[in-house]
């Protein structure tokens, strides 16, 4: 049974259902998996050993009273940890709210449940989602499996991580500007950030309201596809919610037609990018030519400002989503007495902050209302909107060329830690390819493309709008063609 942790959770799924391997076992071989692995890795902040345990014997005595299996029956699964849950504590990493209960479970979390997913923890991230690295959680980074002096990416580092050396069956996390797609390219494992809208946020601690997205993390796309098809739908508490009927992914996964237009920004790409990461694109620009699809050059002039852009509206409405941590409605309260003459509220709510927020979420704080203070917002966030909106021009326009678009996932290979973390303008440029996704809406979906000095390299491709069902047949037939995703971290393979 020591060979659990090799199955997906497509495969998993189906032992479970014909009673080949128990929920019970799966779900006791993930957690000591965690138990051996997580003081190295610090992919979860939070596991839930009783409660996984007890969700893993009702699946089993579901079986065993002869009731049809669901989606994810019995499937140990992972959330990030800014997803609301009435069990267990949401921290989104941060002190402020270190020790928060929500009172009710997000819309993905209901339906996970629903589908009979046994939900083992919550994963480490970056503060309030904010970076790119898992550095700054408060609970300390996140190590890389493929090489623990390295990053795993961020903001979804846990998750990618969780996934990648197996101590969990996939998981879901959340995308701003790449925060799935850059740690699934970081830690060789597949990420889809879905079109904006397509899954619900109910329960998701917004950081940017009109970027932000959740999504799977998971070793290959079918998993991706089986727990997309698990929470995507319209929810009636996300009014941004897609109306849109689900499609049924699983079954077209095979579907990729022939002929399909893969387009590739090549000036935009060469210009920014490590030669290991443009190998890799053009490696995988080959692969997709003898799974019968044609490449074409592309031009995408506006993704140049994406970063600019990207680096003004995020921190706009971060800025104004985080207002309601101030003590009093939400997070950490200030210990401390306000000095005499002093406004007591104003101390509060200021001391309560100061306290309670990490360096990286008060530049965000502090550049947000910077753009949007009255004598600067026509010359930055006014302006970034119209920026955004070339950007998702140049989208529309590519698509009527090509159904796809092929890009690096990242500009580099995974950093060591601690490298970026002092310059975050070094930081911020490393999401030039993944933030005009958000920007635009779109969906894009992050594929492991090959190895370099023994670290995993990723690329995405992005669809227009809705268009998550050609995304994972282009990444279904890709993963039949080469075996990335088949490789495991050495950490995850150590016996115990
Ligand atoms: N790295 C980006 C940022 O720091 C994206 C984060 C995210 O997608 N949550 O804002």
């Amino acid at each position: 049974m020591n060979e659990i942790f090799a199955l997906t959770a497509w495969e998993l799924r189906g032992k479970i259902a014909n009673g080949e391997v128990s929920s019970a076992q799966a779900v006791r071989s993930v957690l000591d998996r965690i138990d051996r692995l997580n003081p190295r890795l610090n992919a979860y902040i939070t596991v839930f050993h009783e409660e996984a345990m007890k969700q893993a014997q009702e699946a089993d005595a579901r079986r065993s009273r002869g009731e049809e299996a669901r989606l994810l029956e019995g499937v140990p699964v992972a959330i990030k940890d800014n997803f609301t849950t009435s069990f267990g504590r949401t921290t989104c990493a941060s002190r402020i709210l270190a020790d928060y209960h929500a009172p009710y479970d997000a819309t993905v979390v209901e339906a996970l449940l629903r589908a009979g997913a046994v939900i083992v923890g919550k994963t480490n991230m970056d503060e309030f989602a904010m970076g790119s690295t898992t550095e700054t959680s408060c609970f300390g980074p996140t190590r890389n499996p493929w090489d623990p002096d390295r990053v795993p990416g961020g903001s979804s580092g846990g998750a990618a991580c969780a996934a990648a050396a197996r101590l969990c069956f996939g998981g879901l996390g959340s995308d701003t500007g790449g925060s799935i797609r850059q740690p699934a390219a970081f830690c060789g494992v597949t990420g889809l950030k879905p079109t904006y809208g397509r899954v619900s946020r109910f329960g998701l601690v917004a950081f940017g309201s009109s970027l932000d997205q959740i999504g799977p993390l998971a070793c290959d796309v079918r998993d991706c596809a089986l727990l997309l098809q698990a929470v995507a739908g319209h929810d009636p508490r996300d009014s941004t919610s897609a109306p849109d009927p689900v499609p049924d992914y699983l079954a077209s996964l095979e579907n990729f037609p022939r002929g399909v237009k893969i387009g590739i920004p090549r000036r935009f790409i060469q210009e920014g990018c490590e030669p290991a990461v443009v190998s890799v694109v053009e490696e995988a620009a080959r692969t997709f030519q003898s799974c019968g699809a044609e490449t074409v050059e592309i031009d995408l002039p506006t993704l140049r400002y994406a970063i600019a852009c990207y680096y003004i509206v995020a921190p706009a409405e971060a800025s104004s989503n985080l207002a309601r941590y101030d003590g009093v409605h939400y997070g950490h309260r200030t210990s401390q007495k306000e000095p005499p003459g002093e406004n007591a509220t104003v101390f509060l709510y200021s001391k309560s902050r100061q306290e309670g927020f990490g360096a990286e979420v008060k530049r965000r704080i502090m550049i947000g209302t910077h753009v949007l203070s009255s004598g600067y917002y026509d010359a930055y966030y006014l302006k970034a909107l119209k920026v955004r909106r070339l950007i998702k021009e140049d989208f529309d326009r590519a698509f009527k060329e090509c159904a796809l678009v092929l890009l690096p996932a990242s500009p580099s290979r995974p950093f060591r830690l601690g490298e970026k973390v002092s310059d975050p303008l070094a930081m911020y440029l490393s999401d030039l390819f993944t933030v005009s996704a958000n920007l635009a809406g779109i969906p894009g979906l992050t594929l492991p493309g090959g190895f370099a000095e023994g670290l995993p390299v990723g690329f995405q491709l992005l669809a227009p709008p809705l268009g998550e069902e050609i995304l994972l047949q282009a990444g279904y037939a890709f993963q039949k063609e080469t075996d990335w995703h088949k490789r495991v971290p050495p950490i995850a393979e150590e016996s115990s």
